[in-house]
């Protein structure tokens, strides 16, 4: 595909800056090269590494399972091979909509187009930073290979937040031997992703395998001296974990979004070819809030897939391509035997039901249903299925989706 124009004055863009140094960014800067953009491109990144995939970093790797480097886009030789300069262990400090710079590492970067990946950071809990206690949050790779030797057999483990980090880190730890109670206000783990029914399920996965999953239940304080850690919950019991592991969520990186004068709500607002307010300006990931044209409505995803996808099709954007962004949001997670991958968006406004099929052990699906329509779809340890289920995803239920004597193949 040749490159295109981007400018309103027809003009092509022979300056890009790319601001973040994830998986967004990496594939942006790919997808701009494969395209045949021939300018030059400045990537500049926070973190010392080169990007990397995150989700091996809370799952294969963090059980030692799998290396470090194979979460690597690319090595340092691609980005030369490809005239891609690397600013890496930089944080770009300003952004001058109206003179087109960018400020970092103490320079000033002058750009035609820019990509803003900045990504998300963990929410904190200001109780558990400040009481001293061993504390641990899990982000980045180096948050990873910090946290991996600590779960180990003897050591108590409190994690606090049920989501995807907490389950994921208590699915290793326990692996690893470790004690693990899992602490989350909600009453039902993952509830407002999966809701009620398969949040359930993956409460009883974990209390099947030996973790004490406290439901319904905050942090209410935490003091740490010589004889350790004191935890109270707000049931009133009390625990005494060697470490604590927080994943409440993340935050968006919008703050150099922010001061530049883009519009920012719950992220940076895009429209469906994922531009920002400012027509030289794109954001893409995790910090991308998408007028989605598809689901009809705006989403900022804090997934894997979004920064993969987003990331190659926003290269094509920047060079002028017309089509919008259309994939529906897909995430996957791995806990002790279970395999799951998901597809598609349930709304705020919810579901009427859901449809299951088989078991775990043998190969389950769910399906969310609204209307008659179903909104997502879910596989666990049924690799296959995801092919049949994507096509199903906004589509009327068909008459039998819930006999799991007709294949899933006969279905769609
Ligand atoms: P998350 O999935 O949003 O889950 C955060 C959990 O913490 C929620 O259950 C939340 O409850 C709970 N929580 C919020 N405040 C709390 C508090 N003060 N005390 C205890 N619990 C609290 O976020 P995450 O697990 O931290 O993961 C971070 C990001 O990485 C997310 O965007 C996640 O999607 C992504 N990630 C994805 C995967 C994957 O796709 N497999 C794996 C790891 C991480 P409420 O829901 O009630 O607020």
């Amino acid at each position: 595909m040749s490159q295109q124009s981007t400018e309103p004055d027809g003009t092509r863009p022979e300056r890009i800056v790319v601001v973040g140094g994830g998986l967004a960014a990496a594939k942006a800067v790919e997808g701009l090269r494969e395209r045949g953009y021939t300018g030059s491109i400045t990537l500049v990144g926070a973190e010392e590494h080169l990007p990397y995939e995150r989700p091996p970093f809370s799952k294969g790797v963090l059980l030692g399972n799998e290396e470090p480097d194979s979460a690597t886009v690319h090595d340092r030789d691609w980005y030369a091979e490809h005239d891609v300069e690397l600013l890496l262990g930089t944080r770009a400090s300003a952004v001058d909509l109206a003179g087109r710079t960018v400020t970092a590492g103490g320079r000033t970067l002058p750009y035609d187009a820019l990509l803003v990946a900045t990504g998300s950071r963990p929410r904190h809990l200001a109780m558990a930073d400040g009481s001293g206690a061993p504390v641990a949050y899990l982000r980045t790779r180096d948050d990873s290979l910090a946290l991996r030797p600590q779960l180990r057999e003897g050591v108590s483990v409190l994690v606090v937040g049920a989501g995807w980090i907490g389950l994921e880190v208590a699915s290793a730890a326990r692996q690893d031997g470790a004690d693990v109670t899992v602490v989350e206000p909600a009453e039902v783990p993952l509830a407002r992703v999966l809701g009620p029914e398969l949040g359930e399920r993956f409460a009883q996965l974990h209390r099947d395998h030996g973790v004490d999953l406290r439901l319904g239940v905050g942090v209410e304080a935490i003091e740490h001296g010589d004889d350790g850690t004191d935890v109270t919950l707000s049931d009133g019991s009390h625990l005494h974990p060697d470490l604590l592991v927080v994943g409440i969520g993340v935050e968006p990186e919008v703050e150099l979004a922010e001061q530049a004068g883009l519009e920012v709500d719950n992220g940076i607002l895009v429209d469906a070819r994922l531009r920002t307010s400012d027509p030289h300006v794109w954001a893409a990931g995790d910090v991308a809030n998408h007028d989605h044209p598809v689901l009809g409505a705006r989403i900022r995803v804090e997934h894997w897939d979004v920064a993969l996808n987003q990331g190659t099709y926003v290269a094509g954007s920047m060079l002028g391509g017309d089509e919008p962004y259309t994939n529906q949001p897909y995430f996957f997670t791995d806990q002790y035997d279970w395999g799951m991958e998901y597809v598609g968006h349930v709304g705020p406004d919810g579901y009427d039901e859901v449809v299951t099929r088989g078991e775990p052990a043998d190969g389950m699906t769910a399906f969310w249903l609204k209307d008659g329509r179903i909104l997502a779809a879910m596989q666990v340890n049924d690799w296959d299925a995801t092919d049949h289920l994507r096509p199903l995803v906004g589509r009327p239920a068909p008459e039998k989706l819930g006999d799991p004597s007709v294949p899933l193949a006969e279905l769609h």
